[in-house]
């Protein structure tokens, strides 16, 4: 078992190994020669999958669109999560109808489902590659009661929202996870699992193809107000827009207040072990599918693209920069679901910024003529593809840029300026709910 201070261990994702040369191109960074072109009609703040979905659309309607990232692609959540493709609505629908009508609710639901159905479709396309595999998830249950509420769920799906779920009792168990840890759980069979960098690379190429510019390593340092749209100051000399997309999710920072005070960033903490051989891993997750469980403090893992290792994250911590801080307590969540892994070696370890809300639910609009698409509260694999496009074909004044999530309030409290003094009590008390199995 690995103790101590971790040592001999990456710092960058398990899905980077390899992407570098051809992941990043010398014309998009900042050493490249190119100046920003002085004048666009579509600035996109952000190059993750939110802020590369909804410059496609733009491009593609024939608006000069430019893309800015303040680091490298691959540098926010987009080029380091779990690919982990599922129905990414928080709340249920009982609990959207009763703050926002039975109507509004089953949208929202609607559009969560459209969601997944939508980066199915990009996978599809010729010369898509995301590495889309058909594995379905598990959902595994912490607890008697809520393989209960799990399987009373599966039973009684609101009708136009059914998903493909089979009921796993504690006694099948071994056929879906290598472990004893759950009472049980749920397969979901329409859900999927991606590479996220190859994700990532596509709907870049896809954007450029399009004819939107993409710029790494180029920060926006702040917007203000200029006739009927924008002036940009960025790092590297100043960009006028006629519109702006706010698409910089966990890593918004200080370029708008307003919105600082409406999302949370948090950190989410993975690990990759040593290869354990396709024959080892296949005992631990025989269908190669995801797993997640019925935890508030969330852990998630999958076998990596080669079948050969193990992936495997959690809320290991809030706000913890360095993710080899992590890695004792990531070992420790994982050692509780499989004892047998004790002993591997970890080999990679990172860390990104997830963004969450008040209400659980992204937030898509416009304020004061600067549009926003943000908050997918650690799920935004097929969410942030899906209202990208969504808002992207607004901006173009397409059709098809509504979704259901327009309108809603996006909600703050009082004494949140962008640090979340609130968030460290509060995991204490979830962490303590799950040891008691409430
Ligand atoms: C460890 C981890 C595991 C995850 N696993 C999953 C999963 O399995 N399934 C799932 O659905 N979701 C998962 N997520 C969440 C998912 O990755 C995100 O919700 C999604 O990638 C958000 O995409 P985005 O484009 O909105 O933001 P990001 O990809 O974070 O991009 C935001 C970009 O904005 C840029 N930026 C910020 N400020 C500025 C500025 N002033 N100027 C220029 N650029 C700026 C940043 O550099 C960054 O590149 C995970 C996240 C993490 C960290």
């Amino acid at each position: 078992m690995q103790s101590g201070p971790p040592k001999g261990i990456a710092t960058t994702p398990l899905w980077q190994d390899g992407a570098g040369a051809a992941f990043v191109r010398p014309e998009e960074t900042a050493a490249g020669d190119g100046r920003l072109p002085p004048r666009v009609e579509i600035l996109v703040v952000g190059g993750g999958y939110t802020g590369l979905s909804a410059a496609r659309e733009t491009a593609a309607a024939g608006l000069a669109t430019l893309v800015l990232d303040a680091a490298a692609p691959g540098t926010g959540c987009s080029g380091r999560n779990g690919g982990q493709v599922a129905y990414s609505i928080k709340p249920s629908l009982e609990q959207l109808a009763a703050k926002h009508g039975h109507e509004r609710a089953y949208a929202i639901c609607r559009d969560g489902l459209d969601a997944i159905a939508y980066l199915r479709e990009l996978a599809a396309e010729e010369g898509f590659d995301c590495d889309w595999r058909a594995t379905g998830s598990f959902y595994g249950a912490h607890t008697a009661a809520h393989f209960a509420e799990m399987a009373h769920a599966a039973r009684h799906q609101p009708p136009g929202l059914e998903q493909r779920i089979r009921i796993v009792p504690r006694g099948e168990q071994h056929a879906e996870i290598g472990s004893d840890y759950y009472h049980g759980g749920c397969v979901y069979h329409d859900d999927a699992s991606v590479d996220p960098v190859r994700l990532l690379d596509s709907l870049r190429r896809r954007a450029r193809a399009a004819g939107a510019e993409t710029v790494y390593g180029c920060e926006v340092t702040s917007l203000e107000r200029s006739g009927d749209g924008y002036l940009a100051h960025t790092a590297r000399g100043p960009v006028r827009a006629r519109r702006v997309l706010l698409a910089t999710n966990g890593y918004s920072r200080g370029l708008s207040p307003w919105h600082r005070r409406r999302v949370i960033p948090i950190g989410s903490y993975q690990i990759a072990t040593e290869p354990l051989g396709a024959q080892r891993m296949r005992a631990l997750i025989p269908h190669g599918r995801h797993v997640s469980d019925s935890r508030r403090v969330v852990v998630y893992f999958r076998p990596s693209a080669d079948g050969e290792r193990l992936i495997f994250g959690g809320r290991a911590a809030l706000g913890e920069p360095d993710p080899l801080v992590c890695v004792p307590r990531l070992r420790a969540m994982m050692a509780q679901i499989f004892p047998q892994l004790r002993t591997v070696r970890v080999t990679h370890a990172w860390a990104g910024w997830v963004a969450y809300t008040f209400d659980t639910l992204p937030h898509v609009g416009e304020r004061d003529g600067l549009h926003y698409c943000m908050g997918y509260c650690g799920q935004g694999v097929v969410l942030a593809p899906y209202l990208g496009m969504r808002v992207g074909r607004r901006m173009a004044g397409l059709p098809g840029g509504a979704s259901a999530f327009d309108g809603l309030e996006f909600p703050s409290r009082p004494y949140h300026f962008g640090t979340p003094w609130f968030l460290a009590p509060a995991v204490f008390a979830y962490r303590w709910l799950d040891r008691l199995g409430l």
